[in-house]
């Protein structure tokens, strides 16, 4: 018996079967005894639908406040349609939006954050045996208005409902079975992860393990709620997210997983004066252009000059690119180059912490194969390098296969 939060995406209650399929699963825990809270999704594509129907509108402008009011229908859909399923199987259950929980949150329409969540209403139907059934994705602010938590935010929603009830575990149900070692799209032995630590996730949901909302295993993260990814249509334990087990560690994999992400560019800006300002009168104006600078190198200097390279997100190249031409002579620069066919790969594990040699590890490999590394940044838990683009499927499989990642059995169905 526990006390849990499951968290349905769009496609797990996609349509009516699906719903009824939720709902039937839902039965299960609670007549094993389990106390419920579930939090869903619009049904898939809802969200993106209402979307458009506001740009077809208002094609110019964003009114953000009514957005909100708008998409929020759409997680109140769900409520009602799961509620009802519930009920036709005999099970008591009561739909709540996120004003009526009340889920507080500041009043930044479309990103809003939660401030508060009042757990009494919520506690009383738990308490009286009743499956309680929130909306994701939304809550109300001071003066009332409806905010949403931005896109995919039903996530945050079960994980802060999650930590202010203090729940057991936060369970997040959704089309794949848990988190994989890679992307099986890539690597066919790619194997499912039974743990990993938040930290750990962080790194590959950055990185572009796109399975959960950044913000949600920040959110676990700080307030320690155990997290698990599962599917809704294939039963199995899932991937569990929690902090490092000091017990585990002895077992502990030196790598756990390798992500990677394609969407980046480099730039590098040659021979600028080595001296201080110099990085920040480059960077500062992109971050002014609301550009988020991912990597960043600096070589070491020579001739009092040096060269400075860090990468962007492709989409906004061509625009960085032409603000520092334009720029070029301001900053004394050589040149300007930069390549957008590029790609990010990194290995991700807590494990490296107390190893040393996985970089070389790791670099030796890369070579083997051929690759050539353009950039190299550390954490203690990642090592990232930026390759050609039309490499990044061979280096993704020999590293997987490198670091021994993938499955003894073959875990297929
Ligand atoms: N329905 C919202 C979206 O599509 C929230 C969510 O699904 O988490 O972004
Ligand atoms: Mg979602």
């Amino acid at each position: 018996m526990a006390f849990l939060v499951k968290k349905y995406g769009g496609t797990s209650v996609g349509t009516v079967e699906r719903i009824q399929h939720v709902a039937r699963s839902l039965k299960e825990a609670r007549d094993a005894g389990d106390d419920i809270v579930v939090v869903v999704s619009a049904m898939s594509g809802e969200t993106n639908r209402l979307v458009a129907l506001a740009k077809a509108v208002q094609p110019a402008v964003v009114d953000v406040r009514e957005l909100d009011v708008l998409l929020s229908t759409g997680e109140q859909v769900t409520i009602a349609l799961l509620s009802m399923a519930l009920k036709e199987l005999g099970v008591d259950a009561c739909s709540y939006t996120g004003a009526q929980v009340k889920i507080l949150t500041d009043d930044s329409h479309s990103k809003a954050r939660i401030l508060s969540i009042d757990t009494k209403p919520i506690m009383k139907d738990i308490e009286a045996g009743k499956v309680v059934v929130v909306a994701g994705f939304q809550g109300v602010d001071e003066s009332g208005d409806i905010t949403t938590l931005g896109r995919g935010g039903s996530d945050t929603s079960a994980v802060a409902l999650a930590a202010a009830l203090k729940c057991d575990e936060c369970q997040i149900f959704t089309d794949v079975d848990g988190v994989y070692t890679t992307d099986p799209r890539v690597e066919g032995r790619a194997r499912r992860l039974d743990r990993i630590t938040f930290e750990e996730m962080l790194e590959m949901a950055s990185l572009g393990s796109k399975v959960l909302q950044i913000r949600a295993v920040e959110f676990a993260g700080k307030y320690n709620v155990p997290l698990r990814v599962l599917s809704s249509f294939k039963p199995g334990e899932g991937t569990l997210i929690t902090y490092d087990d000091e017990e585990d560690s002895m077992e502990q994999a030196l790598v756990s997983g390798i992500a990677f992400n394609r969407d980046e560019a480099q730039i590098t800006v040659a021979g600028v004066a080595d001296t201080p300002g110099t990085a920040f009168a480059i960077l500062g104006p992109i971050s002014d252009l609301n550009v988020e600078v991912d990597m960043i190198i600096q070589n070491v200097g020579a001739d009092d000059t040096t060269d400075f390279t860090f990468t962007v997100h492709r989409d906004e190249y061509k625009r960085v690119i032409d603000f520092l031409n334009s720029k070029k002579a301001e900053l004394g620069a050589k040149s300007i180059s930069g390549n957008d066919r590029i790609a990010k790969l990194s290995i991700v594990g807590v494990g490296m912490r107390s190893h040393a040699g996985i970089a070389s590890k790791m670099f030796r490999r890369l070579s083997e194969s051929g690759i050539n590394m353009r950039l190299i940044t550390t954490s203690e838990i990642k090592i990232s390098v930026v390759i050609d683009e039309k490499y990044l499927e061979l280096g993704v499989r020999a590293l997987h296969e490198e670091f021994e990642l993938a499955g003894d059995e073959a875990e297929k169905d």
